[in-house]
């Protein structure tokens, strides 16, 4: 295993985890896929989420810019499922601190606890497993800089972008491996459905 794990090393360990899975799945926003990922399956295992958070840490830790600030930096994330490897960051990387928006309903805005809110001026990257669609990490990312965080990066273990996934514009975008899924719009566009291939749903 090399210090930063390579895309491949990734790979293995989401399969024999299985977090990743091939097969022929609907989401829940309709989209059509061949692949089923969901990172918290590999990271139920301690020295799994160790060895992905560290890697992730290592990489931001290799940007002079981020180490530069690594002290005064927090890590936030958009929901719980990111914390594993948010904290495993912030202590191999040596960070400030780490905070979590959460929201108890679907319709309800993304918010802090009470007395969680950013400094401002205080420098942030956005942390998750995942980077799927990007719709939580943009209205995280609104509501840090409305409390006048300064967001300077984004750093996920897994990229996966589907023709939906937000973009971040010039803000930079760490990860450990990259994943590109066929996505159809819907069952009459999927390529397996007209192969009569059995689907499953995914939750997610
Ligand atoms: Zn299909």
């Amino acid at each position: 295993m090399h210090l930063i794990p390579t895309q491949d090393e990734v790979v293995a360990l989401l399969r024999e985890t299985g977090a990743l899975r091939d097969g022929h799945f609907e989401y829940p926003n309709g989209l059509h896929s061949n692949e089923y990922l969901q990172v918290p399956l590999a990271l139920r295992h301690y020295q799994h989420q160790r060895l992905l958070s560290v890697g992730l840490a290592r990489l931001l830790r290799s940007h002079a810019d981020i180490r530069a600030i690594m002290r005064d930096l927090s890590i936030v994330v958009p929901a719980t499922a990111g914390l594993p490897v948010a904290y495993g960051v912030c202590e191999a990387a040596r960070a400030r601190q780490v905070y979590w928006a959460e929201r108890e309903h679907d319709n309800e805005p993304l918010h802090f606890r009470q007395y969680v809110e950013p400094e401002p001026g205080e420098p942030v990257v956005l942390v998750d497993d995942i980077l799927r669609t990007g719709s939580k990490l943009m209205e995280l990312k609104r509501l840090l800089e409305t409390g006048g965080a300064v967001v300077v990066g984004l750093a996920v273990v897994i990229y996966q972008p589907n023709p939906n996934t937000a973009s971040f514009g010039s803000l930079p975008l760490y990860y450990l491996a990259k994943l590109e899924a066929s996505y159809y719009a819907d069952s009459q566009h999927c390529e397996m459905c007209k192969r009569g291939e059995p689907l499953e749903k995914a939750w997610v």
